[in-house]
């Protein structure tokens, strides 16, 4: 009988979950999955991206988590390839290899003072309260604590989730999966306003609907539409034509009727605003933005006047950035793996047994749910392709040649429901579901234990 198909899945977050469940939810093909993720937690964005306070996004890791049971699937967490394991080595091990390891680094703006101290990434902020291992636990405490104004640039949901997290009062977040240093530090911030800048208006905002009326329902803060929300332009006016468009719309205007009440946090939303300079020695000290105008195709352009937005830090939320693995082909033009329907191509040749879905494959967009559909294209590439016998090219396909080469050092499925248990006991000493562990130390021995 022939031998299944061997696959390595890189990455564990929702496109991996979803690429290894459409691989095992078939018959026609026998396959064996191998789930390879640099991190010894699996589940990628859902765990280091999801607002911890957004409960039932977060809950998409319990059917996640499922996947890992399903037979033929095994995970292989705390390998990171291209470092403990090389493509090469991938490509001897399995017949095939999909790679889902997302867009993990944030875009620049590229203006003047971009680098000053108290500019930072959202990335890296969001990684700092999700409690992935990768960040410092001490390393936004004094930015909090010395923070009173911080502008967030970007209208999307990123920027939404930043603003709520940095707006929130302590007892609408103590009770959330954070790192116990995350919720020392969020209690002790001096964070009074947060200066949300979109370069256009508020119907070409990319956050959903649900998402931003949660700004205007926290018990401390208040949003206030600082300026640009006008929608009357011929763009806006047609975008609105579309739904949720129009609902975002109806949210700003809402807000924009309402009059100052006094509380102690603000929400300052600025529309077409282009940050052009972020002001300062060393540290951040202002944000000059430029009024844009809207053309006909909703695209803003500078109109030479300018402001500053009185802010002593800056947190650029303008989108995550797929980078390139050694031996895979990148188009850095777009960020992502060049690819036919989940098929990597090479100057426009199939590159054989070589995959790619969710987010490396198509850009850091769309919700959780579109890696769903982006994963079973991708899978359907491969079933089709395996019906062929050249397929099966792996010289050592047996999974004792990969766990041997990697020495023990991965962290099972096994492993992964030990940190979740050890997890949920950490919480349950402060009346909490979870609290996350952070360190990669206490994860592995916690996996180990
Ligand atoms: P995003 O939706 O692409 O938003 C990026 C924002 O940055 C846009 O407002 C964009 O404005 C702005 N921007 C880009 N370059 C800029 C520049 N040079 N100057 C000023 N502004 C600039 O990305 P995201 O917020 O990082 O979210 C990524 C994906 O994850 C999205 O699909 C999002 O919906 C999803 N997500 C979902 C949830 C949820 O469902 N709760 C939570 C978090 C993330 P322009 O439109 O003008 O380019």
């Amino acid at each position: 009988m022939q031998r299944p198909v061997r696959v390595a899945v890189v990455g564990s977050g929702p496109s991996g979950m979803y690429a290894a469940d459409a691989l095992t939810s078939q018959e026609d093909i026998a396959v064996s999955v191998d789930i390879i993720d640099r991190l010894p937690s699996p589940f990628g964005l859902v765990r280091y991206g999801v607002a911890p306070d957004h409960l039932s996004i977060r809950s998409v890791r319990d059917t996640l988590d499922k996947v890992l049971d399903k037979p033929g699937v095994r995970f292989l967490g705390n390998v990171e390839v291209g470092v403990d394991l090389t493509i090469a080595q991938l490509r001897e091990f399995y017949d095939a290899v999909i790679l889902t390891y997302g867009a993990s680094r944030d875009r620049a703006l590229g203006i003047p003072g971009e680098d000053l101290a108290g500019s930072i990434a959202a990335t890296d902020f969001v990684n700092w309260y999700t409690g992935h291992p990768d960040v410092d636990p001490g390393q936004y405490v004094a930015f909090l604590r010395e923070t009173t104004s911080v502008a967030v640039i970007g209208v999307g949901n990123v920027a939404v989730d930043v603003t709520r997290v940095l707006s929130k009062a302590p007892g609408e977040i103590d009770w959330t999966d954070m790192p116990q240093h995350v919720l020392d530090a969020l209690r002790e911030s001096s964070v009074t306003d947060v200066h949300v800048i979109g370069r256009r208006g508020p119907a070409q905002a990319t956050w959903t609907t649900k998402e931003l009326r949660e700004l205007g329902e926290l018990e401390q803060a208040q949003v206030i539409v600082a300026e640009g929300g006008d929608v009357s332009d011929e763009a806006s006016r047609k975008a609105a034509d579309d739904k949720a468009v129009a609902r975002n719309i109806a949210v700003v205007e809402d807000w924009s009727q309402r009059a100052d009440d006094g509380r102690a946090r603000r929400i300052h939303l600025h529309f077409r605003c282009r940050p052009v300079e972020i002001l300062g020695d060393t540290r951040v000290e202002g944000l000059v933005v430029e009024r844009t105008e809207l053309d006909a195709q909703g695209q803003a352009h500078g109109t030479g006047e300018t402001h500053v937005v009185p802010v002593d830090a800056v947190i650029r939320s303008v989108g995550y950035r797929g980078t390139a693995l050694d031996g895979v082909p990148f188009d850095a033009s777009r960020n992502v793996i060049p690819n036919a329907e989940g098929r990597v191509v090479d100057d426009g040749t199939p590159v054989p047994g070589l995959y790619v879905a969710g987010w490396i494959k198509r850009g850091p967009t769309g919700i959780i749910g579109t890696n769903k559909k982006d994963a079973v294209q991708t899978v359907a590439c491969l079933l089709q392709d395996a019906q062929s016998p050249q397929f099966l090219t792996a010289t050592q396909p047996d999974p004792d040649g990969v766990d041997a080469a990697l020495a023990g050092r991965a962290v099972d499925a096994g492993g992964w429901r030990r940190i979740d248990a050890a997890e949920r006991a950490l919480g349950a000493t402060r009346g909490r579901e979870r609290t996350t562990l952070w360190s990669r130390e206490e994860l592995l021995a916690a996996a180990r234990n």
